[in-house]
């Protein structure tokens, strides 16, 4: 008789529950921080044609040495800096996080954050340490410094703004984390098309950080495209754990096609920032509910005593809205929702079943 899967699975792996994505078709999608935007027609049918024109028998460029080279003219990349590709960021995490496992390393990130840092730090085999946001959720230096200081991490996660929580951390402060580290330190910058900050301009002054980038939330969350950028020194070795062809030949000619005609994806990301401001602002009219401050393309609130997250969670989902819920991941969100900012109308769908089901909920109270 073989092993039975629980004799021979790792027992952390055994432990995990798998990266849960709900079904959403017929839904009004807002909970994934996808751009709710599509392509204009023209660019759709110059992307049929290109798709048609790619010879899918051949292996793709494992270099991707053109859309190297227009994303790095489209992102600013700094001179002498390296990049690396992976298919979506997630990817890169796992190439970083197997690079560094070492027995005992130690995968430092602050909570709540992005759950994928706990996720691979597991799958690599590395010690996840997590440390607490204060309840406002800005950076507590303190005891990331402490930390720092006690656990020696040999890389550190910070997104920057900060998912779930959508504000930036003050970047003096996250320099000062950056200067204390011992390890790499990556910061995160996936939302950075609906923010005015990065750390691109600082990638020369330290020599051990990173920054991490991704087409996904700027509207390209199904070509899955992410990218590093960082000293040679660095990614000289994370490139030796990449699988030659990670970014497939679709990805990389329709990336490298969208690049050239990225006004479009800015166009909607202005959008997205003109709608969450609305959106926000009418999120605090709201009766019971604190609205926190957003750099990213979705909105975190709190409700009340009176109302209970997983029950309007629910409530939505029933009337076809999908949001996440996020009570019960971490202390510090507590009766929290997250909201992606959707089209106009469908923004505004949301705001008043939200209205409803609070009146409701309280006329029973
Ligand atoms: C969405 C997200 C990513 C992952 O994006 P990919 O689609 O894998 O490129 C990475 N980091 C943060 C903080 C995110 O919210």
């Amino acid at each position: 008789m073989p092993f039975s899967p629980d004799q021979i699975i790792r027992p952390e792996i055994l432990a995990l529950s798998a990266y849960h994505v709900p079904p959403a078709r017929g839904m009004i999608k807002l909970d994934a921080m996808e751009n709710p935007y599509t392509l204009p027609p023209e660019l759709r049918d110059e992307i049929a044609r290109l798709a048609g024109d790619t010879p899918v028998n051949r292996y793709p460029d494992p270099d991707a040495a053109a859309l190297k080279a227009a994303l790095r003219e489209a992102l600013g990349i700094p001179d002498g800096m390296d990049i690396m590709l992976g298919n979506g960021s997630d990817e890169i995490i796992q190439i970083i996080a197997l690079a560094c496992g070492k027995p005992g390393a130690v995968l430092l990130s602050v909570e709540p954050a992005f759950v994928m840092f706990r996720m691979i730090a597991t799958f690599a085999s590395m010690n996840y340490v997590g440390v607490p946001l204060h309840p406002d959720f800005s950076l507590d230096t303190e005891a990331m410094l402490a930390a720092i200081a006690r656990y020696q991490p040999a890389v550190i996660f910070i997104a920057y703004p900060n998912n779930p929580t959508g504000n930036l951390f003050d970047a003096v402060e996250i320099s000062r984390i950056i200067d204390a580290a011992p390890g790499m330190v990556v910061i995160d910058e996936a939302y950075h098309a609906f923010a005015d900050a990065s750390f691109m301009d600082k990638l020369a002054h330290h020599p051990n950080l990173l920054l991490m980038r991704t087409l996904s939330k700027l509207g390209l969350a199904g070509l899955r495209l992410g990218l590093l950028a960082g000293k040679p020194e660095w990614l000289r070795q994370l490139e030796k754990l990449r699988l030659p062809y990670n970014v497939g030949i679709v990805t990389q000619r329709i990336a490298e096609k969208l690049l050239q005609h990225r006004d479009v994806l800015l166009q909607q990301a202005a959008a997205i920032k003109v709608e969450r401001s609305s959106m926000s602002r009418r999120l605090s009219e709201l009766e019971g509910i604190e609205v926190f401050p957003t750099d990213a393309n979705f909105i975190l609130f709190r409700l009340n005593q009176d109302h209970k997250a997983g029950q309007v969670f629910q409530e939505l989902k029933q009337r076809g809205i999908l949001v996440k819920n996020l009570d019960g991941a971490h202390p510090l969100l507590k009766n929290c929702l997250r909201v992606t900012v959707g089209m106009p109308d469908e923004n505004t769908q949301f705001l008043a079943v939200l209205q409803t089901l609070l009146v409701k909920i309280e006329a029973k109270a």
